[in-house]
């Protein structure tokens, strides 16, 4: 199509001609526009709760757009809409959450919430208190706060000079062992935070902040005893934690917060992706309410955004949620995790290039080695999620950069998880540890 040649998309080089252009969804299937149909296994980019074409949100989104399609909650201003979710929202997050920035997406959810853990510690007269950890293969989102938080170095070649005060740690990605040193990965990443604080001074950190499992980093999930160790330091140090639940909130990993998962209470919680499974791009950054009037005390907030609180973005945040909540897709998330990741085992565990199959409920990430002894990352000779798309028509992705990841939509069935394990198995298994592909 002569019109994509002026469309820029994020990481593709110029000269790749590949093109899948999609033009329907129902379910976990996608159509393009030669009527090919395929298997959506990433979710879109990691959300797609309830899956796609549900006429419900479409039919509440028509009727909400001849009704107000837009009104401002600036100043002293709302929307009945977003006034209707937040009810909703109070009965779903920890209950130590109360007040919320909404915003249109995950990247403006990561700088409101570092604008506030920072704009937090101005207001208490501690303005120096501005450093924010984080860690290495993290992601945050493309803005240059929450990109500078971001832990791929490769995203932010040439973009310089980025923002001042953000040091990375290391990331509890246990499976690559060299990282810690021949020490407990829990242990090395605890002394780790405890030196970064000593070296740039408890007074001078506002926040740390981290996905609770790394979503694009690998869908790493975290060794037992990790955030409870780590939230215990922060504590003690008097540091903000900020958790960015934009892949794992509202049910992604068996959980409605991943946080309850792990045991843990963030001060403050980005989200975005599940909170309207994509049908209308909205996101927030949700606080406890001593920080909300911390940060609104005086000339209120000064961070806003045009369509915080946009009515049509509500309106499909609600209509999701309660489907989620109807069809009892958080335990879903569980049973067909549970399901996919034993058929996931049961194919891969004995391939010579599968290093680790790892999940929670239905985030996953399977890691392909070179050696399963050294675990050194495997080099394909040739790109392993187009081989799937291309053969089984079902939708993978590749990062970091021999991890496959996949985030189906919670309504999955066991004959489509099937249908990925034969498709994921199948290329998996005709890799050699030396990277050749044989077919
Ligand atoms: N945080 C995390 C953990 C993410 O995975 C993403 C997007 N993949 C973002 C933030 C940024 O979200 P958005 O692309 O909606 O700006």
């Amino acid at each position: 199509m002569e019109a994509d040649t002026h469309l820029i998309h994020p990481h593709l080089p110029l000269d790749n001609t590949r093109r899948f252009i999609m033009d329907k969804g129902e379910g976990c299937l996608l159509w393009d526009t030669n009527g090919n149909d395929y298997l959506d296994a990433t979710g879109g980019l990691w959300l797609a709760q309830i899956g796609h074409g549900r006429r419900e949100i479409g039919e509440a989104l028509s009727k909400q757009a001849s009704r107000l399609e837009y009104f401002t909650s600036f100043w002293d201003f709302t929307n009945s809409s977003i006034l209707k979710l937040i009810p909703t929202l109070l009965e779903l997050v920890p209950s130590h959450i109360t007040d919320f920035v909404f915003t249109s997406g995950g990247s403006e959810s990561i700088e409101a919430a570092i604008k506030t853990a920072r704009y937090y510690w101005y207001k208490k007269g501690q303005p120096e208190k501005n450093w924010i950890l984080s860690r290495r293969n993290a992601y945050h989102g493309a803005a240059y706060g929450g990109g500078c938080a971001s832990g791929f170095e490769a995203d932010n070649f040439g973009l310089g000079p980025l923002v001042p005060h953000f040091r990375h740690l290391t990331p509890p990605h246990t499976y690559r062992s060299w990282l810690f040193d021949g020490q407990d990965p829990v242990d090395f990443c605890i002394a780790e935070l405890e030196q970064s604080i000593e070296e740039i001074g408890e007074d001078n950190i506002a926040a740390f902040i981290g996905e609770p499992l790394l979503g694009v980093g690998g869908m790493v999930t975290p060794p037992e005893g990790y955030w409870p160790k780590l939230e215990a330091v922060l504590r003690r140090h008097n540091i903000l934690l900020i958790q960015d639940e934009v892949v794992t909130g509202f049910g992604r990993t068996g959980s409605w917060f991943t946080c309850q998962r792990y045991g843990v209470q963030p001060d403050i919680i980005t989200v975005a992706k599940g909170i309207t499974s994509g049908y209308m791009p909205m996101g927030a950054a949700m606080m406890r309410k001593e920080i909300a009037d911390t940060v609104r005390e005086g000339i209120g907030f000064p961070v806003g955004y045009t369509y915080s609180g946009h009515p049509l973005a509500a309106t499909a945040a609600a209509v999701n949620l309660s489907i989620i909540k109807d069809e009892g897709l958080v335990e879903r998330a569980n049973t067909i995790g549970d399901y996919l990741a034993a058929g996931l085992h049961a194919a891969l565990d004995d391939l010579p290039v599968v290093g680790e199959v790892r999940h929670a409920g239905m985030a996953f990430g399977i890691e392909l080695v070179k050696d399963k002894q050294t675990r050194e990352p495997l080099e394909p000779q040739v790109a392993i999620a187009d081989e799937i798309l291309d053969e089984f028509h079902v939708v993978v992705r590749c990062t970091n950069p021999t991890i496959i990841v996949m985030s189906p939509p919670l309504i999955l069935s066991e004959a489509q998880a099937d249908r990925i394990v034969e498709a994921v198995s199948t290329v998996v298994g005709r890799f050699r540890p030396d990277g050749s592909y044989e077919k």
